[in-house]
């Protein structure tokens, strides 16, 4: 038993999580992960403070119930690849003049549009960790009377990022190009403060 077990079943009997979701230790996530009903963490978490587990626990808890926007955002950029893929394969095929002009303009088109599409992507993400931050929040300040939620907020998002894995290469590009998009943590222990801490 570590503490993440302990806090999981605590939280059950207070019935703040629900029966049918299950925990388990896993290395392949960097922290912290809902799975299909499942919170996988990674075992180097297992021990932080209890305080911390519950909310990170509410949090993951949370995308339970509300993951709507990153899988509709999820399967549109798929059927959008998908539907390129096809464009591709036809463009290449085809030998008249006619189908290759089209499929430039279409490429030129595209590439831009793709990028947009992203951003769109990006945002609904980031609505459902908003929304996940802020129930979390309200449940410990409910029930566990957590005057300030952000406060706790603010340290779980630390003790997270400093035995977190450096980020990647490709984690830097892509916060090079949609940066001003992302919900930087600042703004996520803002959010909590003047929705939770303040109401
Ligand atoms: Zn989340």
């Amino acid at each position: 038993m570590d503490n993440v077990d302990d806090v999981f079943s605590e939280l059950k009997k207070r019935e703040l999580i629900t029966k049918a979701t299950k925990v388990a230790p896993s290395s392949n996530y960097p922290n912290f992960k809902m799975s299909r009903g499942t919170i996988f963490y990674n075992p180097k978490f297992a021990n932080l403070d209890h305080e911390i587990l519950r909310l990170i626990l509410l949090h993951e808890e949370a995308h339970r119930h509300k993951r709507q926007n990153s899988h509709l955002a999820f399967w549109m950029i798929i059927s959008l690849f998908a539907v390129s893929e096809a464009l591709l394969v036809y463009g290449t095929r085809s030998n008249t003049e006619l189908m290759k002009a089209m499929f430039s303009t279409v490429c030129i088109i595209y590439i831009p549009f793709l990028l947009f599409y992203a951003r769109i992507f990006e945002s609904s993400i980031q609505k459902d960790e908003y929304d996940a931050d802020v129930r979390a929040a309200r449940i410990m300040k409910k029930e566990y009377l957590v005057n300030r939620p952000s406060v706790l907020t603010e340290r779980a998002i630390m003790e997270t990022r400093r035995r977190g894995p450096d980020d990647s290469l490709l984690l830097s590009i892509y916060n090079l190009l949609y940066g001003g998009m992302h919900p930087s943590d600042k703004e996520r222990v803002e959010r909590i403060k003047s929705l939770v801490d303040d109401s």
